[in-house]
């Protein structure tokens, strides 16, 4: 029997790991820098969760999710979206006594039953921010400015913020009325499903490709919003400036979910083609106030790992390998591999990263092996040098050899180290 990774998931073996490790690591120290701590929620929430934070219609809650019962009987969900758990566990454990705002993001899987397609697989990555505690029109433009910020940093430069308001509840129904009155008249050039959303969720037409043609000269949200949101739209085109965020105005963008207000914005990469936003986002004030906390209003947003790495691979962003090896040792023969073996651990107790191999080899075939890992150093050990108590010290970068003494080893590697070989 042959085993295969389920569709819609995927390995990620050690030469794409890198990548990986090299959006994580500057996620994390940019986020960092402006304030952010980390939250890890579990994989696995109750369904209910979802289907009162996204929103029973959308595709979302209807198709895509893996829901399952447990041994006891309990609908459980794997996590097709990281908002709603933060929100519960924001709620659970009163965060808000731990400051307001408060500041969070995390990385992590989510899973959603989609047709597997480039940049998007069933178990996908997100990376997320949340800010819970504060409606200032500030935040939104903090987001904004934080994720263009590392987007940039990754490499990606061909970047573009479209921003757009989608209201809140007492200007949306207006705009709600206006978008059906509009729409009317076109139900039969309606895809079937957007059929179904003209009454219940006009606003989710707008989002929808297939009827796309419809929408250019629809009626848009921003010239309906109460003065509330028209203020604090303007804020937070005013904050963006001041960053010097460049953005364009989307009067069509709308969120796929149900607890969306004010500020909705997406990054999009203009060398992806059709599936082109690297990451999206937007304001949520009604949410926490939903799943039975206090009024909250929050901000959040999330970017997506593989599509952001699919850029990256676009753009021929050149992704620096984290991992190293210093020191790859040639010895030969078992009486200089017993004589040497306490050293390797010398090395890297010294944080010196080191390999060596019991298997007996050829020199020729362990400098090619050692080549392969791109190892800084080779020691190479025979009897001839394990009786004078020396080892040959070989820099692959300059192919230069020298003679050391054994027991001067760790301090001349580490010293060589030391001075920017590394
Ligand atoms: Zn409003
Ligand atoms: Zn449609």
């Amino acid at each position: 029997m042959e085993f295969k990774a389920v569709r819609g998931t995927k390995d990620i073996l050690p030469d794409t790991v890198k990548v990986w490790q090299y959006i994580e690591g500057k996620a994390k120290k940019i986020l960092e820098c402006y304030g952010y701590q980390e939250i890890r929620t579990p994989i696995f929430e109750e369904t209910n969760l979802f289907v009162r934070g996204i929103g029973e219609t959308t595709d979302i809650v209807s198709k895509e999710m893996y829901t399952f019962l447990d041994k006891k009987g309990r609908s459980l969900t794997l996590r097709p979206e990281g908002t709603a758990p933060v929100v519960r566990a924001y709620i659970e454990h009163r965060l808000d006594t731990r400051g307001s705002p408060i500041r969070l993001y995390y990385f992590g899987p989510m899973f959603r039953y989609e047709r597997p397609q480039a940049g998007r697989q069933r178990q996908f990555w997100q990376l997320g921010i949340e800010v819970l505690g504060t409606s200032h029109p500030s935040i939104d433009a903090e987001v904004i400015d934080m994720t263009m910020y590392l987007l940039q940093e990754l490499g990606l430069n061909e970047l573009e913020v479209q921003i757009n308001s989608v209201g809140c509840g007492v200007c949306r129904p207006r705009y709600k009325e206006a978008l059906i009155r509009y729409l009317s008249p076109f139900f039969k050039d309606l895809c079937k499903s957007c059929k179904e959303k003209l009454s219940r969720n006009p606003m989710r037409i707008l989002d929808c490709k297939v009827c796309f043609d419809l929408k250019i000269s629809s009626p848009v949200m921003i010239e309906f919003l109460c003065d509330r949101c028209k203020d604090h739209f303007e804020g937070v085109k005013e904050y963006l400036d001041m960053l010097e965020v460049t953005f364009i105005l989307k009067p069509h963008l709308v969120r796929g979910l149900d607890y969306y207000t004010n500020t909705c914005f997406e990054i999009i990469d203009k060398n992806l083609g059709a599936q082109d936003a690297v990451c999206a986002g937007g304001r949520y004030d009604g949410l926490v106030e939903e799943f039975g906390g206090k009024p909250t209003p929050a901000f959040g947003a999330s970017a997506g790992i593989e599509r952001i790495i699919v850029a990256l691979e676009k753009q021929g962003v050149d992704v620096p390998s984290s991992t190293k090896v210093d020191v790859y040792f040639a010895t030969i023969g078992s009486r200089v591999k017993k004589k040497v073996f306490s050293l390797v651990k010398d090395l890297r107790k010294k944080d010196i990263s080191t390999i060596f191999e019991w298997n007996d080899k050829s020199l020729k075939a362990s400098l090619r092996e050692a080549n392969r890992l791109r190892s800084r150093f080779v020691v190479i050990i025979g009897d001839t040098e394990l009786n004078r108590n020396q080892a040959i010290l070989k820099d692959m970068e300059t192919g230069e050899q020298k003679e050391i003494s054994l027991s001067g080893l760790v301090n001349v590697i580490s010293n060589l180290l030391r001075r920017g070989c590394k």
